[in-house]
């Protein structure tokens, strides 16, 4: 069974025929505004694992940094994947149904968290990125 994800109001589907790799959670500044929330949460998948099923012509794109974008739906707002140099490159775990057989593995730059978050206890955290021995 595919992974399938869509958009809020339901315009925009996707399939995944694989799994989801590295589900993290990054709680820095530039994440917050990027998914409207408290962090993050992403995970990586192979780009000819992923399809559009239906909607791709409502999708928009912005690209926050020289090949790194994020998409969008452009009826409802909600951020379904991030690119890398035009390939879909990962999927916000929100837009998601049902249970992708993943969990979020870490958090990210909870340094810098937003002064209103409560981090759950247990939760595996680092400060900033990932340090080079973990
Ligand atoms: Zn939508
Ligand atoms: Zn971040």
């Amino acid at each position: 069974m595919p992974i399938t994800g869509e958009c809020f109001c339901g315009s925009i589907k996707y399939a995944i025929n694989g799994s989801l790799k590295d589900a993290r959670s990054c709680h820095c500044s530039r994440c917050r505004k990027a998914f409207s929330a408290q962090a993050s949460s992403y995970a990586l998948v192979e780009h000819d694992e992923f399809e559009w099923l239906q909607g791709a012509d409502l999708l928009t794109s912005y690209q926050s940094q020289p090949g790194f974008g994020l998409q969008f739906c452009s009826r409802c707002g909600s951020t379904l994947c991030g690119t890398f140099n035009g390939l879909v490159h990962g999927i916000t775990l929100g837009c998601i149904n049902g249970d992708p057989e993943v969990e979020i593995g870490y958090h990210l730059f909870v340094g810098s968290r937003a002064a209103w978050e409560v981090i759950p206890e247990g939760v595996t955290t680092y400060e900033e990125g990932v340090p080079e021995n973990a």
